[in-house]
């Protein structure tokens, strides 16, 4: 299973795209700004979109994808969200203020997009990948998800802070590799705390759970631009500095996992 990041970063800036990953050819993890950068026919072939919360950053390119493949698709793109997530699109993206309810065009019967609302602990079998959908915390209902490969789970965090269950589940698993967010610098801890996201302080204390016997790749993604240089170096120090090291890795856009 390959996973292209079209997106990693927090924020946009020059060569800083937003939350995106493709997996294979039909699947879309989140659609941040990254999305931007696949070709019409790549985007044509997207099938189905895994989205971990409503938040801009991760949908920006949801309603201008769907606008831009329309008349070369003959079946609709399923959106795999919370039931909140769902609400959250039609009440105030596709609500034919902001962009056309592409639900029910051109026409009901033969929509452009249509929902699928799931639960979080639901496990989905799509384009004969088996995705999970694991437990995440922030502002607004938001998950993470977990998608099965050859070698083990590729497991995305989604948007989160701290979050006992999501290491539970995890440590279940034969994990090939984590992508974990670091949104904040520990600097700017208090804004992680109250917008729910990690900070290398809290991500040291999460790393913390994961099993003893386990080790991975872990990849640190939705960094702000104008962070990233001082988060990087706030997780080396605290990575060095205690007794078992972890594999941590930085994730950049266009980079590819194989799974
Ligand atoms: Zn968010
Ligand atoms: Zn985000």
């Amino acid at each position: 299973m390959k996973v292209r990041v079209l997106g990693c970063s927090g924020a946009i800036a020059k060569d800083c795209r937003t939350t995106s990953f493709l997996i294979g050819d039909r699947i879309l993890i989140d659609a941040g700004t990254g999305v931007g950068d696949l070709t019409l026919d790549e985007m044509g072939k997207i099938d189905h979109v895994f989205l971990t919360h409503s938040h801009l950053d991760h949908i920006a390119a949801l309603p201008l994808m769907l606008d831009a493949v329309s008349s070369l698709r003959k079946h609709p793109v399923q959106v795999h969200a919370l039931p909140e997530t769902v609400e959250a699109l039609q009440a105030h993206v596709f609500n034919n203020v902001i962009w056309p309810d592409f639900s029910a065009i051109p026409s009901p019967a033969s929509p452009f997009l249509k929902y699928q609302p799931f639960c979080t602990g639901e496990s989905l079998i799509v384009e004969g990948i088996e995705i999970e959908v694991l437990p995440a915390r922030h502002t607004v209902p938001a998950v993470g998800f977990a998608a099965r490969g050859t070698t083990g789970w590729w497991v995305f965090s989604g948007d989160t802070e701290r979050n006992p269950l999501f290491w539970d589940r995890i440590n279940q698993m034969t994990v090939a590799c984590l992508v974990i967010e670091t949104a904040f610098s520990n600097r700017e801890c208090d804004l992680a705390r109250r917008s729910l996201h990690l900070s290398p302080d809290t991500l040291a204390q999460e790393l913390a759970n994961i099993c003893l016997a386990s080790r991975y790749p872990i990849y640190v993604t939705h960094t702000k631009p104008s962070e990233t240089g001082l988060i990087m170096q706030e997780i080396r120090q605290f990575d060095a500095g205690q007794g078992r090291a972890h594999d941590i890795r930085w994730l950049s856009a266009g980079q590819a996992l194989e799974v």
